[in-house]
């Protein structure tokens, strides 16, 4: 197991980097912009494939480095579904899996500090985002932040994690690392409280000044967005009914790049194959499967919201496949269309 905290002292977050293996697939949790350099770089050295990027939530400090590792290593940025985030090219609900080649975290939404806030929990550690931190807990007093919600999400779901628990929160301010659930209940300020009352009354007494990049960072983060507009001018694009008329044509194939879950819960486009994106290389390099495909087939390629398609067409173009196009707005602007799916 790999695993790295990363710190950027400037807005003193922690950033995660996960893998099962040297030389497999790695995640990144809450990367800053300013160190994506670093990022790449200890990727290179410990030779590992960067397939998701994550936000735990919409941060008002810090600007993320979701959008420049997707375009440096071409990762999928996730984030929860409640996000504002214009577009990132997965999303994740309470329950689900973020998953990844060897390493498998629950998915726990955990509202309070903002509505889009998520904790992941992995074996015998959680990364509780900005909701639960080292003897502090995240204000709720911005980004429709909720005292009330906070204290469910932390007395009802994080605080019954066993409490050996390794916590590892966004954010520390006071140079502390890694804390435990067991702890965090013993000896966090902010947990000694009777009721729910009064967490929120204690939260909305705390008169904090606003963070000093709120005003840049919250725009910026906003507006993580693969341009999908590029691959359109190249004439690489479908809208949804142009892609309708295609369905069942025997020279033309639809190729899944979701993965399993997403699947299960948005269904499927009639008749596609699926590939799962982080196997995308293999399967249009020579002699993959999708290169022998587009050989004789017009390859579609969709995905939840047209990112992760509109750079597999972008892959598969680079390597000879002529005739691949995406659905634009993927499967997202597939059902505004009334496009036809198909459930398991
Ligand atoms: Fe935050």
């Amino acid at each position: 197991m790999i695993f790295r905290q990363l710190f950027d002292s400037v807005s003193s977050t922690y950033s995660y980097l996960l893998a099962s293996r040297r030389g497999g697939e790695a995640l990144i949790i809450d990367p800053v912009l300013d160190k994506v350099d670093r990022y790449i770089q200890l990727l290179n050295e410990l030779d590992l494939r960067l397939v998701k990027a994550v936000d735990t939530h919409l941060h008002a400090d810090h600007i993320t480095g979701l959008g420049a590792l997707r375009d440096r290593t071409q990762c999928i940025t996730v984030m929860g579904e409640q996000s504002k985030a214009d577009v990132v090219s997965m999303r994740l609900a309470d329950g689900e899996k973020l998953q990844i080649e060897g390493v498998n975290l629950d998915v726990i939404y955990t509202p309070g500090h903002t509505d889009d806030s998520y904790s992941f929990v992995m074996s015998d550690r959680v990364f509780t985002g900005d909701t639960l931190l080292i003897r502090g807990t995240g204000r709720t007093d911005f980004q429709n932040g909720d005292a009330r919600a906070q204290y469910e999400s932390i007395f009802n779901r994080l605080l019954r994690l066993p409490d050996s628990t390794l916590v590892f929160p966004a954010h520390d301010y006071k140079g502390d690392t890694v804390s435990t659930i067991g702890e965090e209940k013993a000896f966090n300020p902010r947990l000694q409280v009777t009721s729910v009352a009064e967490y929120a009354e204690l939260m909305n007494n705390l008169h904090l000044p606003d963070p000093k990049m709120m005003d840049v960072a919250v725009p910026a983060n906003m507006h993580v967005g693969f341009s999908q507009e590029q691959i359109a001018l190249k004439g690489w694009a479908l809208t949804p009914s142009e892609a309708m008329m295609l369905i069942g044509r025997p020279d033309v194939a639809f190729v899944d790049l979701r993965e399993q879950g997403e699947r299960a819960r948005e269904g499927e486009i009639p008749g596609s194959l699926h590939t799962p994106y982080p196997e995308l290389g293999e399967n249009v390099s020579c002699g993959g499967i999708l290169h022998e495909l587009g050989a004789t087939k017009q390859i579609i390629f969709y995905c939840a919201f047209g990112e992760r398609s509109a750079m597999a067409v972008q892959a598969a173009h680079d390597l000879g496949i002529a005739s691949a196009l995406h659905i634009q707005g993927g499967i997202a602007a597939w059902k505004m269309a009334k496009g036809p799916l198909f459930t398991r």
